[in-house]
């Protein structure tokens, strides 16, 4: 039941149609752990500066997050500054500031070791690299990765993707990462760098899983108040992960299940700013919305 998760805490500054935030909680590893927290212990491995407020880690605490692994370094908190315009399922970056992220190590604390579920989130891949050294010994490995990374950092990238069994990005990573419109090919081709099974997140449009025997597509929830996609990749990692860590087994249909709860989750966490709509989620809410899930593409043939 344990899962580690290495990843960005952040401020987030975040415009969208519906409304701006300034300097609110935000970061991968973040959206991950209050997600997964619905479904398994998690631990959570990462830095903030000097300048974090205290406040914002009391919504993890409550949660039950463990944040004996997050350090707080000299310096400013990692910072990202971003849009979406009507076009929600595209982030607009403004800005990125690593800032404590530039010296950060990830240092496994010795109790984490042996976790058996670990989720590399987006940061630099030489940094997932270094954790991946230091874990000794794990049922499951999936990381997450972004154009920042792709672009800047492939040659790392690819070395992660060796050695992961589950990569989650959204479709436009994908085609980008394969150098490859075509989302089938791409999937084909980055099955190849490593991983065993691709999660490709289409926004509202929902997500598909391949692996080399089979595809399978979860719908998108067709929700009338969005306000934020912010942080939805990482919540639908966060669910996906602390379902599969709460599971027996890791067969393919509670890999099926994990994406429908992990589709559940990110459906909540876009209908408020930062991880605002998780601080008052339920788990009677989220059991409600999976079967809204499965009423949504189910069909018998006559
Ligand atoms: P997503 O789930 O893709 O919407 O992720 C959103 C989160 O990613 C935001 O809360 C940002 O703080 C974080 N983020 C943005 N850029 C980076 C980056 N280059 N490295 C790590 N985290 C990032």
């Amino acid at each position: 039941m344990s899962l580690l998760v290495v990843g960005s805490v952040a401020l987030d500054s975040v415009k969208t149609p519906f409304g701006e935030a300034e300097e609110v909680l935000g970061g991968s590893a973040v959206y991950f752990s209050v997600a997964a927290s619905f479904f398994s212990q998690v631990h959570l491995v990462g830095a903030v500066g000097v300048d974090f407020p205290k406040g914002h880690l009391s919504l993890l605490q409550e949660r039950g997050v463990d944040l004996a692994g997050l350090e707080k370094a000299e310096g400013e908190t990692f910072r990202w500054k971003g849009e979406y315009t009507h076009n929600l399922n595209e982030a607009i970056t403004h800005e990125t500031h690593l800032n404590v992220f530039e010296d950060f190590r990830p240092r496994i604390p010795t109790a984490y070791q042996h976790c058996r579920h670990l989720f590399l989130a987006n940061i630099d891949p030489e940094l997932q690299l270094s954790v991946l050294d230091q874990v000794k010994s794990t049922d499951l490995v999936a990381c997450d990765t972004m154009n920042y990374w792709i672009e800047g950092k492939l040659e790392a990238l690819k070395e992660t993707l060796k050695r992961v069994d589950i990569l989650i990005i959204n479709d436009g990573e994908a085609r980008e990462l394969a150098q490859e419109p075509n989302i089938a090919r791409a999937a084909r081709a980055i099955l190849a760098m490593g991983p065993k099974t691709l999660i490709v997140k289409q926004g509202e449009y929902g997500a598909l899983s391949f692996d080399h025997e089979a595809v399978f597509s979860a719908p998108g929830y067709p929700l009338e108040d969005i306000r934020d996609p912010t942080g939805a990749g990482d919540t639908f990692a966060g669910g996906f992960m602390g379902y599969l860590a709460k599971a027996a087994n890791l067969s393919p249909l509670i890999l099926r299940q994990a994406i429908i709860y992990g589709s559940a989750m990110a459906s909540f966490n876009v209908e408020a700013f930062s991880v605002d709509r998780l601080k008052t989620l339920t788990y009677p809410e989220i059991e409600e919305r999976v079967k809204a899930f499965k009423l949504l593409s189910h069909f018998d043939i006559p």
